[in-house]
């Protein structure tokens, strides 16, 4: 899929391509309602992408330490931050499972061992 905006040509697979076209609706949206698009990715900007964002499952701007990247890369650092987090989440349960099966397999194993006594 290709964009372009303001002259640039963006090559992007449909997935970061359809995150910039929402990206820039937002924009639209602000300027035909208050005739300002809020280019500066100020509070009105993030209120309408945190609200968009909150039913895709998506990290709020403010979860970055660096608000004004966070906006101005809405939404493919929340959704890439999201996917880091379910990950993270994967990784932690995986390993909770581990410990707990160690557990059980120490606590048989002593079972055993006051049976053969
Ligand atoms: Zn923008």
């Amino acid at each position: 899929m290709t964009i372009w905006i303001e002259g640039a040509r963006i090559d992007a697979d449909p997935g970061s391509a359809k995150d910039s076209l929402l990206h820039e609706m937002i924009h639209l949206e602000l300027l035909a309602a208050t005739s300002d698009s809020d280019a500066v990715h100020g509070d009105r900007f993030k209120a309408r992408a945190d609200e968009i964002g909150d039913a895709l499952g998506l990290l709020p701007i403010g979860f970055s330490p660096d608000i004004e990247v966070a906006a101005r890369t809405w939404p493919m650092l929340q959704r890439e931050a999201a996917r880091m987090v379910r990950q993270a989440k994967r990784a932690a349960d995986k390993v909770a499972d581990e410990k707990k099966r160690r557990e059980r397999e120490k606590q048989k194993a002593a079972r055993r061992a006051r049976r053969n006594r």
